[in-house]
């Protein structure tokens, strides 16, 4: 483990929350790039730092055909930005190598929207390595 990872630099709350209309602006977008896949980085509030207030489109990433949307080096150092979501066009919301390689290098809380045809969407949250965890929608 090295000195200077990020993730370690903050404290993970308990209970991850986000807001509705972040998931509703998180299921807008994977739908309307299906097939292609959606990426974006989430950011929590600044006082109890466990609530998903905001959905930060990244310039050049926001689709393409393999998991490997985001580059590290494109990462902010903000450590509002407490992780990543992107949709995954098999319609199955479980992290793939490469994702799991990413939540571990970025971020603590990650979200995985699958997407079917018809437009029926699923998404699940995970932690740096890949766990499932609860998420609050308010
Ligand atoms: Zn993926």
């Amino acid at each position: 483990m090295g000195l200077f990872r990020r993730k370690t630099a903050e404290y993970t709350p308990k209970q991850w929350k986000i807001t509705r209309k972040c998931l509703t602006l998180i299921f807008e977008s994977s739908k309307s790039n299906y097939p292609q896949e959606f990426g974006a980085l989430l950011r929590v509030d600044r006082v109890d730092k466990n609530t998903i207030i905001e959905v930060i489109l990244l310039p050049g990433t926001i689709s393409g055909d393999s998991h490997a949307i985001f580059h590290l080096h494109m990462l902010p150092v903000d450590y509002s930005v407490v992780g990543t979501v992107h949709s995954h066009p098999s319609s199955i919301a479980r992290p793939s190598d490469a994702d799991l390689d990413l939540f571990s290098h970025f971020g603590r809380i990650h979200i995985i929207v699958g997407v079917s045809p018809f437009g029926d969407v699923t998404w699940k949250a995970y932690d740096y390595i890949g766990h499932n965890v609860s998420m609050e929608i308010i």
